[in-house]
């Protein structure tokens, strides 16, 4: 071993494969992980070790993190970066555990410039460059089949903001076009605001709804994107169905641009 060999940055693949109980508990039900190779299972498994060992896990208020919830964490927070590269998520270390979901003060402005301030209710958020923010709870509900899936949503912030802003368009691969992209996101979202109008509830109604994704996803682009993300892995027939132009492009993102 050479002197300067401390110095190599490890990376997934260097890693062994996360414990088996823990890829057995946490792929018990979620769907995502059914449609994985052998090959994947297995990348994704080193990668999820590579992630528990670089991040930070910093459980709040009181909360306990265990190894099973580091696991759930890990192994659906590489799942979008499984073709990207653990690379993706090299600008960001730290990972906050809320014991439950979190209330954020918000500010929104109409078209008369009327200031309105209110409280949100969230399950996670991402600060730019900074530490993603989990309620646990949720994080335990994530990735069941029903497009729900906190922190694959909040991966997909993470992707999205490399290029320096929350816009609903993440760093894109050469063999892809950012106007194709910004035309299918921007049809499918302005169609997703018809229907959350046409909806006779304004609250978010999410899993329940009839409505294709999470009424969520009609907050901004961003969210839309953010939103997509997970129904996109956890709900991928849904999404399909209802937009298939986002659907094939996020495919085509998440596979690294093929
Ligand atoms: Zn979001």
């Amino acid at each position: 071993m050479g002197i300067f060999s401390f110095l190599r940055r490890r990376r997934p693949g260097d890693y062994d494969e996360l414990r088996i109980e823990l890829w057995d508990a946490v792929r018990a039900g979620r769907p995502a992980f059914a449609s994985l190779t052998p090959e994947d299972c297995s990348a994704l498994r080193r990668m999820a070790s590579w992630f528990i060992d670089v991040k930070d896990f910093v459980a709040l208020g009181g909360v306990r993190v265990d190894e099973g919830d580091e696991a759930t964490i890990a192994l659906l927070a590489c799942l979008p970066v499984l073709r990207l590269g653990a690379g993706w998520y090299d600008d960001w270390s730290t990972i906050l555990a809320a014991p439950d979901g979190f209330v954020h003060r918000m500010t929104s402005v109409d078209g008369a410039g009327v200031v309105t301030e209110y409280d949100d209710l969230l399950s996670g958020r991402v600060t730019e460059l900074g530490p993603v923010l989990f309620s646990l709870p949720d994080v335990r509900e994530s990735g069941f089949g029903d497009g729900y899936n906190v922190v694959v949503h909040e991966m997909a912030h993470k992707l999205d903001e490399r290029d320096g802003g929350l816009d609903g368009c993440p760093p894109l691969p050469r063999s892809m076009s950012r106007r194709a992209w910004r035309a299918a996101f921007g049809d499918a979202y302005a169609d997703f605001q018809v229907r959350v109008a046409r909806s006779s509830s304004g609250r978010r109604v999410g899993r329940a709804s009839r409505l294709p994704l999470d009424e969520y996803a009609a907050e901004s682009p961003d969210e839309f994107f953010a939103v997509a993300c997970e129904a996109f892995f956890d709900a991928p027939q849904r999404l399909e169905a209802a937009y298939p132009e986002v659907y094939e492009l996020l495919g085509r993102f998440f596979s690294g641009g093929a």
